[in-house]
């Protein structure tokens, strides 16, 4: 689904702009070479362009801001995007402490403010008789608005982030602490929207009014994303694999041929059945099909089952009390169709594949999902477009 195009990367984070970047580009030049038409038209409208190029570049130092420091605390950065309403740095995960996400939330705010001075510093010693002058000056102003701005406290703004760390370091809870601040970013989201509608009816300001009204909307949408994450990862965590596995696994005899193995189970190919072998009341391991096939046929009279399983100790399991979250990253990590649920007695208890745990979920949160769909993310063993578990179950491990 990427249809943002890539321009190249910074420290090594690939830079990528969205086709609605495009849209103010074209508003900004606009903007500015109304603003300096008094230097000719054509050197109105260069200067309008350079200054548009600049908001970009204090756009990219902003979001590169909260990137290197969240990669200074280990922390994945996958990309930063520009697009309608600024710049986004995809963070694959949540800072450890509040300490460190206030950090990372205040990183970009403050690359802003010092811009804001350094700018507004060059402008006072250039004299006032040169257009750069007016243009520096300019782009300082862009960076306190854009420092100002995203310091709004509500969530997606990094405002939001900062009341997030705050409410954390105070209650401990940082899933609260997100939801609050979510909360904070809808309401004022709405009165966005809002104030929006009231610039238009009270001033006729179109343009402005359904800026705002945008942003807005933009903003109560993103906030309540951010709620919808933070659910599914307290899910994650709150659900255990002793809920979620299924017994749907045979048990096998290890002391019989392959020959015979074969004739008993593989003629009513189910493409996902999973075997274990067992003798004298313990399990010998996990039988894989692909094991038998590398077996000689000639052999297969005499070899036995237990001469091709793969012991419990050497496959990948977890425990009946491992989260669920734990269990989608192993799964992801080893890509597995499922995973073994092994006992604390180091028996099987159970099996679990993704269509166990999309259906463990939605049951938990009451979200829709026939037997058609559970059938068909387990023979795809993939997860649901809207429902990127494995995505939520990585920023969910600290
Ligand atoms: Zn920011």
């Amino acid at each position: 689904m990427q249809t943002n195009w890539r321009i190249g990367s910074l420290f090594g984070i690939p830079l990528f702009i969205d086709p609605s970047w495009f849209v103010i580009l074209g508003l900004a030049t606009l903007n500015f070479a109304v603003a300096y038409q008094k230097l000719g038209t054509i050197a109105a409208w260069s200067a309008g362009a350079v200054m548009a190029l600049l908001l970009f570049a204090s756009v990219v130092l902003h979001e590169l801001g909260h990137s290197l420091v969240a990669r200074s605390q280990g922390i994945k950065v996958n990309s930063i995007t520009l697009f309608l309403f600024g710049g986004i740095a995809a963070i694959e995960e949540e800072s450890k402490t509040p300490a460190k996400a206030l950090q990372v939330a205040i990183a970009g705010p403050t690359v802003s403010i010092g811009l804001f001075f350094l700018l507004a510093l060059i402008a006072k010693i250039l004299p006032n008789t040169n257009p750069l002058h007016f243009m520096v000056g300019d782009l300082a102003r862009i960076n306190l608005v854009l420092a100002l701005f995203n310091l709004i406290p509500g969530l997606p703004l990094d405002g939001g982030q900062v009341l997030k760390a705050a409410i954390w370091q105070i209650t401990g809870d940082r899933f609260q602490a997100v939801h609050l601040a979510a909360k904070a970013g809808q309401i004022l989201g709405y009165a966005a929207i809002v104030s929006g509608l009231a610039v238009d009816y009270l001033t006729g300001e179109l343009v402005t009014s359904l800026w705002i009204a945008l942003l807005g909307w933009f903003g109560v949408r993103n906030a309540i994303s951010y709620e919808r994450v933070t659910t599914l990862q307290q899910t994650l965590l709150k659900l255990k694999a002793k809920e979620v596995m299924t017994r749907n696994f045979r048990i096998v005899d290890a002391n019989q041929t392959l020959r015979s193995f074969a004739d008993l189970y593989l003629r009513d190919c189910t493409p996902l059945q999973v075997y274990f072998a067992e003798s004298d009341g313990r399990y010998r391991g996990m039988v894989v099909i692909e094991d038998l096939c590398l077996v000689e046929r000639s052999e297969w009279e005499t070899k036995t089952v237990e001469s091709i399983v793969r012991p419990l100790t050497e496959i990948p399991t977890v425990t009946e009390s491992a989260n669920l979250a734990e269990v989608i990253n192993k799964l992801e990590d080893e890509r597995l169709p499922y995973i073994t649920v092994v006992s604390p007695a180091g028996a099987v208890a159970g099996v679990i594949d993704r269509g166990d745990i999309v259906q463990a979920v939605a049951q938990t949160l009451g979200l829709r999902m026939t037997d058609a769909d559970i059938k068909r993310i387990k023979q795809q063993g993939s997860y649901p477009p809207g429902l990127q578990l494995q995505v939520i179950a990585k920023s969910t491990q600290n």
